[in-house]
């Protein structure tokens, strides 16, 4: 069976983390029909005047699945995110993602298992924003609805329950947000009682980073709105290794959307150093949601095999190893491990 996948390679880092991904793919012998579009973001304001042309959206829906390296957003000024926009249209109301340290990766905790699941579509990035010139205010909405709390709670629980896990965290400022974080906190409260065999408990945002940089073993899936989620996420990627190796899924009902949690990091963009890693395994969730669970199984142990060597590391991992030499050698892993 070839599977059609919508390919947004991005810029920045994502055209190399893009390329070293499909070649560790293609090393699984899955067969895919990838339909490629490199016209978003600036690159689409270029070319059609919008970093989101329709054509892309119609092809997810038709595809119903894609990856996707990282997109640039202008810093303060430009267009508006197409990361947020492609998640708020496709309505892919959560965000997973899974930091679990990994063999071979040095960190300063052991045995890290957290998975944050972020809620994907409201909160402050409603994109509601005014600014009154006349008194010099900016505001911004952080719209919390019942419907979109609902659904990422319920997601977390389901997910914790079906995958063995022990433990749920809300993460809230409901001390001070009474209204949208105290809502959020009251409907997972209340979910809670449904799920009896899952233990519960709350944290407050500002004790919750601390929480994780000292004690992150006593969590596990951490659900949370949009705002939390996106800073949380980068914590526990510090915690496990970094931006580098930490993957991402943003689903819906209808649609998937898989890419890392990192950005397009200029800094180092065109390099050919960045960590493939997160685009990697963001794949190898891709792979396990099209049941493709053999293939996604030879990733895993490869990386681990690759990691524990200590063979083959980018510089990020304190290794010297490009992009594209680091993908020729898991490849090679990859395809041992399918036998082949
Ligand atoms: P970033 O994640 O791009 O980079 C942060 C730091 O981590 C940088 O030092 C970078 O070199 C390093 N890093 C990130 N990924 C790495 C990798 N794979 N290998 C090795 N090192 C890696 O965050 P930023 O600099 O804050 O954002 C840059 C741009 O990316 C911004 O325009 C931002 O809006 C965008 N962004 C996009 C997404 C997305 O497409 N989903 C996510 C986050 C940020």
């Amino acid at each position: 069976m070839t599977h059609t996948i919508t390919l947004l390679p991005g810029d920045g880092i994502g055209p190399e983390v893009t390329d070293a991904t499909l070649q560790v793919l293609e090393a699984t012998g899955v067969s895919f029909e990838w339909v490629r579009h490199e016209d978003v973001g600036t690159a689409g304001v270029e070319q059609h005047g919008t970093p989101l042309p329709e054509h892309i959206l119609a092809s997810i829906r038709k595809n119903t699945i894609a990856l996707k390296g990282p997109i640039t957003t202008p810093v303060g000024k430009g267009f508006k995110s197409v990361n947020v926009q492609l998640r708020q249209k496709l309505d892919l109301y959560a965000n997973v993602r899974p930091c679990i340290t990994m063999p071979g990766i040095e960190t300063p905790f052991k045995k890290v298992n957290l998975i944050i699941f972020r809620e994907n579509t409201e909160g402050l990035y409603s994109g509601m924003e005014t600014y009154d010139e006349r008194h010099d205010i900016a505001d911004s909405v952080a719209r919390i609805s019942r419907k979109g709390s609902e659904r990422i709670i319920k997601f977390c629980f389901d997910y914790a329950e079906k995958h063995g896990y022990d433990l749920v965290t809300v993460v809230h400022k409901a001390n001070i947000l009474k209204l949208t974080s105290g809502m959020f906190l009251d409907i997972a409260r209340t979910f809670s009682k449904d799920y009896p065999k899952l233990k519960f408990n709350d944290r407050i945002i500002d004790n919750m980073c601390m929480q994780l940089v000292v004690r992150p073993q006593e969590y596990e899936c951490i659900v949370t709105t949009n705002l939390f989620g996106d800073i949380l996420s980068d914590l526990c990627a510090g915690l496990v290794g970094g931006l580098g190796v930490v993957a991402g899924a943003n689903l819906g009902d209808e649609y998937a959307v898989f890419e890392a949690v990192h950005g397009s990091a200029p800094d180092i963009a065109g390099q050919n150093k960045a960590n493939p890693t997160a685009l990697i395994r963001s794949a190898e969730l891709m792979l396990r949601h099209l049941g493709e669970v053999r293939a996604a199984d030879a990733i895993r142990k490869g990386l681990v095999d690759t990691f524990e060597k200590g063979a083959c590391k980018t510089p990020d991992l304190g290794g010297s190893a490009s992009t594209s030499s680091f993908a020729a050698y898991l490849s090679e892993r990859v395809k041992d491990n399918m036998g082949g």
